[in-house]
């Protein structure tokens, strides 16, 4: 079955009022009519309201991050809920920078996702292991823990409405992209994991690859069999980079 490729742009800590407008707005001028690929940004939290105003469903608005909490006394936090009165459709959640600075265990990240799923927002889980991890061998068992904690939390039935981005810790804004062979086999096994559960879902499931994707090396990435696009850090941040890779998406679409 193929699957309509998404590229999503993760600001991280960058933005402002002047870049929320001209970014999206090129963006947007930038991108095919027809919409052969899906398209998303996922600003800092004060700049959400803008983006989906001049988003006008060109192209979808996520946060970064989102409570496990749906209300009460946790100063700070951000609800899935006011997230989704705001006109976003996704969530990032368990992004490697959250797990390392943020402490964010597999158990926390799968209350996010459960969080996202209350408020029919699509939450996007982010998996991947370190460079150590890579070498030990453990790849597979470190990124088999992350999803499973959340098929544990929410059952593969939640996977229906949902995005899992693979992103190697090591390959995160460092210029070092995981090879097409290497992500493709990673993407493999996580859809392999989700068929022992349910096939029709592991079908379904859209699974981007993020990593230092860039202009040159998308189209290869998204060629691949269990890709489906890509989250885009760096490179989304600014309109020429990001429609650099958008180009690539359209290009293997329309293969
Ligand atoms: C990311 O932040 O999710 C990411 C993939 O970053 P970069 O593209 O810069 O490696």
């Amino acid at each position: 079955m193929s699957r309509k490729l998404l590229v999503a742009g993760n600001w991280k800590l960058n933005g402002s009022v002047t870049m929320t407008n001209d970014l999206i707005s090129q963006v947007i001028s930038g991108l095919p009519t027809d919409k052969v690929f899906d398209v998303a940004v996922f600003p800092p939290f004060p700049y959400i309201a803008q983006a989906v105003a001049i988003a006008s469903r060109s192209l979808s608005v996520g946060a970064q991050t989102v409570s496990e909490y749906d209300q009460g006394a946790y100063t700070g936090e951000v609800s899935a809920t006011m997230i989704k009165e705001l006109g976003c459709d996704l969530v990032l959640v368990g992004h490697s920078e959250r797990r390392e600075y943020y402490h964010e265990s597999n158990e926390d990240v799968a209350k996010k996702f459960a969080a996202a799923i209350r408020s029919g927002l699509v939450p996007v889980l982010c998996c991947g292991e370190t460079l150590e991890q890579r070498e030990a061998g453990v790849t597979e068992s470190v990124v088999a823990d992350q999803v499973n904690a959340v098929i544990e939390e929410v059952g593969i039935g939640a996977f229906e409405h949902a995005i899992i981005a693979y992103e190697p810790v090591w390959a995160i804004g460092t210029g070092k992209t995981a090879t097409s062979q290497q992500a493709q086999e990673v993407h493999e096994f996580i859809r392999g994991l989700l068929r022992e559960k349910n096939e029709t879902i592991a079908n379904l499931v859209p699974l981007l690859y993020g990593g230092s994707v860039k202009g040159s090396n998308a189209e290869e990435l998204f060629s691949m069999q269990d890709i489906d696009g890509g989250l885009i850090g760096g490179a989304s941040l600014t309109p020429d980079d990001f429609l650099a890779i958008c180009k690539q998406a359209e290009k293997v679409s329309r293969k």
